[in-house]
């Protein structure tokens, strides 16, 4: 029996419930929309992310180039009617090698996202008519170029780059790209929609009630006890946990997890400036190691994987909050397929020296540590993820029931975009047109099915 009624429930208070949310009251003025979670908002994986965006994506297709450039566009509303409240910056991502055979590779890579509407491409060669290159300012995201600069003169990259290890060779500097604060970006939005009447309540969602194929309700528990509150629509925003709510739904989402771990750490001999873009390092290693060291891991089983080639991926960023020498760092070099379950399992404790000496190839001043490692601030969370790496966003197959989910390495900066395609399905406005790339149905699409097959990501770095 409903003891009350609301007009939709959105499940989960992370970026995608409250942009879900936030979509539906403010923008489209629905009354009577509530937000549960069995938390606090954005305190399970939105609040662990590295906190950056980009509009640089690879295909097939344009679609997540366009979405990129949606979130983007009303992340920058956002900003520009909030004073910026949540720091939007815009210092871009510097991929970089010291392997002349990668340049290719570079060369695909900054071709790729340009052709499909990311900005256009300017090559630095250090030859007469080159283009301007223009620095990215530390703080800001106005009037700054889009696309990309490839830099293949090293002197450029020198001038403009100095922490970086002399023999790199190549640097891709992408443009719409940056960094904000999630927390205060998510808080914003939700305060936003609170003042629309936007209802938060903390419980957690235990079933939802479908009757004659179609949502009627959802079972909530909290301190007070259970309940069931009347509805027929039925958002699931639940992260991590968006496979676990959607069988309420009777419905099994095509999704996995898996564990990522970041790093903060004070970097007390400013070997990066805190002007410096999301640094990169686009190629493989064998990690840095005294002769000395390099015996005992030998002898060791436990340890010799250390000894083994890394692949490329280290990178990192200045934290950016003004004053400090906080830098971030990741690199996942063993991410595997896990169930997720909260807190969080322990971390490996060789994690953060791992990563120090990975990006001590890209950044030599980092080698000042390895006698004497800073102190990590180490955390994390999952990556939801679809097969494909792309969101499920849109219409359950029951009828008043959706997802906002799968939103994998990318929910903070897709997330405006993802709750404003997701309330366009929920009020039957009119969709754009990327919004078919992210439909559950997408799987029963024999087209998209063969596009699977041949699914290549070859030109990311
Ligand atoms: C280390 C790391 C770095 C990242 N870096 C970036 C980055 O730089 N840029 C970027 O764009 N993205 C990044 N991401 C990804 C981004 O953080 C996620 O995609 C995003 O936070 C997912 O948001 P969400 O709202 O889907 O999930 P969550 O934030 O996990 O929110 C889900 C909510 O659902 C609630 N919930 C679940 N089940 C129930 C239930 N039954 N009842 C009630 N409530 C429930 C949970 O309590 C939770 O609050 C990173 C992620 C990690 C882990």
């Amino acid at each position: 029996m409903s003891d009350r009624t609301s007009r939709a429930i959105v499940c989960g208070a992370g970026i995608a419930g409250i942009s879900a949310a936030y979509h539906l009251a403010v923008r489209h003025d629905m009354r009577d929309v509530l937000l549960v979670d069995e938390r606090a908002p954005l305190s399970v994986t939105s609040d662990k992310s590295t906190e950056c965006y980009r509009n640089w994506w690879p295909g097939p297709g344009d679609a997540m180039v366009r979405f990129m450039n949606r979130s983007i566009d009303i992340m920058e509303e956002l900003a520009r009617e909030s004073d910026n409240c949540f720091h939007l910056g815009r210092k871009g991502y510097l991929f970089v090698t010291a392997d002349p055979a990668r340049i290719p590779d570079f060369e695909r890579a900054a071709e790729e996202p340009c052709a499909l509407g990311a900005g256009p491409l300017r090559i630095h060669t250090g030859e007469p008519g080159d283009p301007i290159y223009t620095p990215a300012p530390a703080t800001g995201f106005e009037n700054l170029p889009t696309g990309a600069d490839l830099i293949l003169d090293p002197l450029l990259i020198r001038e403009h780059f100095p922490f970086l290890s002399t023999d790199v060779i190549a640097a891709l500097h992408t443009r719409r790209c940056g960094r904000l604060s999630a927390q205060q970006m998510g808080m914003y939005m939700l305060e936003r929609a609170r003042e629309a009447g936007l209802q938060f309540l903390e419980a957690r969602v235990e079933g939802v009630e479908v009757r004659a194929g179609r949502v009627r309700g959802v079972h909530l528990r909290d301190a007070s006890g259970s309940r069931t509150v009347g509805t027929e629509v039925f958002v699931n925003a639940a992260g991590p946990f968006v496979k676990e709510v959607a069988r309420m739904v009777g419905v099994d989402l095509p999704v996995y997890c898996e564990l990522h771990t970041k790093i903060a750490y004070n970097d007390r001999l400013s070997t990066i400036p805190q002007s410096a873009p999301l640094y990169y390092w686009a190629d493989g290693q064998r990690l840095p190691w005294s002769e000395e060291e390099r015996a005992l891991l030998a002898e060791s089983e436990e340890m010799q994987w250390l000894l083994a080639p890394f692949p490329p991926g280290p990178h990192g960023l200045p934290e950016g909050t003004p004053g400090s020498q906080n830098q971030l760092c990741l690199w996942t070099y063993d991410v595997e397929t896990v169930e997720p379950v909260l807190p969080l399992p322990p971390h490996d404790p060789h994690y953060f020296e791992v990563v120090l000496r990975g990006l001590s190839r890209m950044i030599p001043g980092l080698q000042a540590y390895f006698d004497r490692l800073p102190q990590p601030v180490v955390d994390g969370g999952y990556y939801t993820k679809t097969g494909e790496n792309r969101p499920l966003i849109g219409p359950l197959p029951v009828e008043g029931a959706y997802i906002i989910g799968a939103l994998s390495g990318f929910g903070i900066m897709a997330g405006c975009a993802a709750g404003e395609l997701l309330s366009a399905h929920v009020t039957g406005s009119g969709v754009p047109s990327y919004a078919p790339w992210f439909l559950l149905e997408r799987y029963e699409d024999p087209d998209y099915r063969a596009l699977l097959d041949d699914w290549d990501e070859s030109g990311q770095l």
